[in-house]
């Protein structure tokens, strides 16, 4: 295994040379190819599901700069990842992220790079984001409710979000995929108006499950609004059917029957948890390298990029990484640990 990871690092293969095998490969013989890389901690929001209201950041040296998450990618990509989303905290108040994403796209083998935002400072990027060659955005929104967006978010600013998802449609972002999460007693009423706005604008409406990732421990199961509630709820106003979806993604998706508007999506991360087909990994804004969501350990990268370790030696250890990669969360098993971290700083 160790000659084959030096071959393929130390060459340095280029993804004109063909396809390479994938070498991210799990105990359970699960394929790595997608890494989310978190940018920051910090956000303009404090979504209640997510973020405490006061937040003390990381210190901002404690954050891999571009060159270090540049060359992060750059000794992945031989090893099998191909795909990159970046998140956070809010990734677009890291300072010139266009100039992230342009570094990164000139990565052989690195064929798709999404980013999820809370949709805040798009009117503002969207066309830079564009040009930089972002491929893809994922807008979060779980209202179409002034009152109801303030609760959430403890932010007024949804006007801001709708402003900045027309922005990344008139950029090009298109189908733009807005997330919302699903949550019992708060998102039962919007469901019409997703429904609505899926069909007039062709987004595609994604419910996600909440999940015990929130930093003032609100969450309870009562509270995770089922995804097929979800589903026969809307149903039972426009109806819909399941798109068969050869990706490995782990939104189930739904069209509507009379083909009109965008799909809905449902990732149903507790109900049905997809953790047998997980093929990603992520590394936070400080450097750490988690194999789940929900991992209670995490691999210190940032030390080895700071150090005189050489590709070959951080490669190994994210493929050791990667082999002890859990087998999946444990939410409402005895066993279950949260982590010590919230979303807002894994990086969802
Ligand atoms: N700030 C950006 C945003 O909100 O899109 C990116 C980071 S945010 C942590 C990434 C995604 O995680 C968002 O879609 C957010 O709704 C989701 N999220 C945060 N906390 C969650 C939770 N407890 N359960 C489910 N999804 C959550
Ligand atoms: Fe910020 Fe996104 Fe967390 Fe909301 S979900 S507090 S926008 S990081």
């Amino acid at each position: 295994m160790l000659v084959n990871i030096e071959r393929h690092v130390s060459a340095a293969p280029r993804a004109s040379d063909g396809p390479l095998p994938n070498l991210l490969i799990d105990g359970l013989g699960r394929v790595i190819n997608s890494l989310r890389i978190s940018v920051t901690d910090r956000c303009n929001f404090r979504c209640t599901y997510c973020m405490p209201e006061e937040v003390d950041f990381m210190q901002r040296d404690l954050l891999l700069s571009f060159e270090e998450i540049t060359r992060f990618v750059r000794i992945v990509a031989p090893l099998g990842i191909n795909k990159l989303r970046l998140t956070g905290g809010e990734p677009l108040v890291r300072k010139n992220l266009p100039e992230l994403i342009r570094q990164l796209n000139t990565i052989d083998g690195i064929n798709d790079i999404g980013m999820t935002t809370n949709g805040f400072f798009l009117k503002e990027h969207a066309q830079s984001l564009k040009e930089a060659g972002l491929h893809r955005i994922n807008v979060s929104l779980d209202t179409l409710v002034t009152e109801k967006f303030v609760e959430i978010t403890r932010r007024d600013a949804l006007q801001n979000v709708l402003d900045g998802i027309r922005a990344a449609d008139e950029a090009g972002f298109t189908p733009i995929k807005i997330n919302a999460v699903a949550i019992r007693g708060f998102t039962e009423d919007e469901i019409p108006g997703f429904a609505e706005l899926a069909r007039n604008h062709g987004h595609q409406i994604r419910f996600i499950e909440f999940m015990p990732l929130d930093a003032d421990n609100l969450w309870e199961n009562q509270k995770v609004l089922p995804g097929r509630e979800i589903i026969e709820r809307i149903n039972a106003i426009y109806p819909i059917e399941p798109v068969h979806n050869s990706q490995k993604e782990p939104a189930t998706l739904y069209r509507f029957k009379d083909r009109k508007g965008g799909d809905i999506g449902i990732i149903p991360s507790v109900t049905e948890p997809f953790c047998d087909h997980c093929n990603r990994i992520r590394i936070t804004s400080d450097g750490k390298l988690r194999t789940c969501l929900f991992s209670n350990s995490e691999t210190d990268l940032r030390s080895m990029l700071r150090s005189d370790a050489g590709d070959d030696a951080i490669a190994h250890q994210v493929v050791e990484a990667v082999r002890n990669k859990e087998p999946g969360h444990k939410i409402n098993q005895p066993d279950f640990i949260k982590p010590q971290r919230a979303m807002f700083s894994i990086g969802g």
